[in-house]
């Protein structure tokens, strides 16, 4: 199943997309009255409310008319614990950034002010000049746990989406902690939806591509990640308990501005759209200003 947010009227509700269509709950009927106004966090937190949804996807929905093209996306979880990104998690992005392998996996924070939906428009902050991309997988944790094992770890995904690791370089590295340069306002777009993991057979092998207005940007695939889905997921949780609704965004390939020589690079800049796309989890597509 694909679950996801819109937003209508201002007001943030979970969807689900069925065969190109999308299709808020509150638009089937009876859902409303049953269950109130509801996001994604509430399905990620409630089994029941999930399993429920599962069904009414089986059906034969419509939407609602008076929907059609009206609908925006949001973020694909609005309240997460935490968002835990990977950093250095492809050798090839490790090369072209010149920095060492790592022997663990690098880790640090976005915040939720960092959050956006596919569609969402992207302020360039007035304090950057080096504005990048970084097309990522995203995984939603679906279950509380620590010390997982790996060989358990898919038991505690909820889902997985497309994520856009958006970073200031001149302010990641302006000190050795990236924090400044990652979680400025917007700088996670993410979307357009989590495609649920029953539905993922293998996500270390899911087509990962960037295009920067129309130019191909990253082309890779997730089978080059240095530490998998599963490990990460177990080794993070010998350190912190991970929540239902916590995100993990697990690395970038090549192809970065970053990673071109200093004379070539062009950084991001106001009307750039940066699309990115992973096989079996749409297309996740924002506009910076
Ligand atoms: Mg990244």
């Amino acid at each position: 199943m694909k679950i996801g947010n819109v937003k209508i009227d201002g007001k943030v509700q979970a969807a689900i997309q069925k065969e190109d269509r999308v299709i808020p709950l509150s638009t089937i009927k009876g859902f409303h009255e049953k269950y109130g106004n509801v996001i994604t966090d509430d399905i990620i937190h409630n089994p029941k409310m999930f399993q429920a949804i599962s069904e009414l996807a089986k059906q034969d929905l419509k939407s609602d008319q008076k929907y059609e093209g009206q609908i925006a996306f949001a973020s694909v979880v609005m309240r997460p614990q935490k968002i835990i990104c990977v950093g250095l998690n492809y050798r090839s992005h490790v090369e072209e950034t010149r920095d060492k392998l790592p022997e663990s996996p690098v880790l640090f924070s976005k915040y939720s002010n960092s959050l956006a939906g596919s569609g969402d428009s992207i302020a360039i902050p007035h304090e950057t000049k080096q504005l990048d991309y970084e097309g990522e997988l995203g995984i939603v944790i679906g279950k509380k746990g620590n010390n997982i094992k790996e060989s358990d770890a898919f038991d505690y995904v909820f889902g997985y989406f497309i994520g856009n690791d958006v970073s200031a370089r001149d302010l990641q590295f302006r000190t050795s902690q990236w924090l400044l340069g990652k979680t400025g306002d917007g700088f996670y777009p993410c979307g357009p939806f989590i495609t649920t993991g029953d539905e993922i057979r293998d996500p270390q092998k899911l087509s990962i591509r960037t295009k920067l207005n129309n130019e191909i940007r990253q082309d890779s695939n997730t089978s080059y990640m240095i530490f998998s889905c599963a490990y990460l997921i177990s080794y993070i949780s010998r350190f912190m308990t991970l929540y239902p609704g916590d995100i993990i965004s697990t690395g970038t390939p090549e192809g970065v501005i970053l990673g071109m020589p200093e004379d070539k690079r062009v950084w991001i800049k106001s009307g750039d759209r940066v699309t990115i796309e992973i096989e079996g989890l749409g297309r996740l597509e924002n506009v910076f200003s």
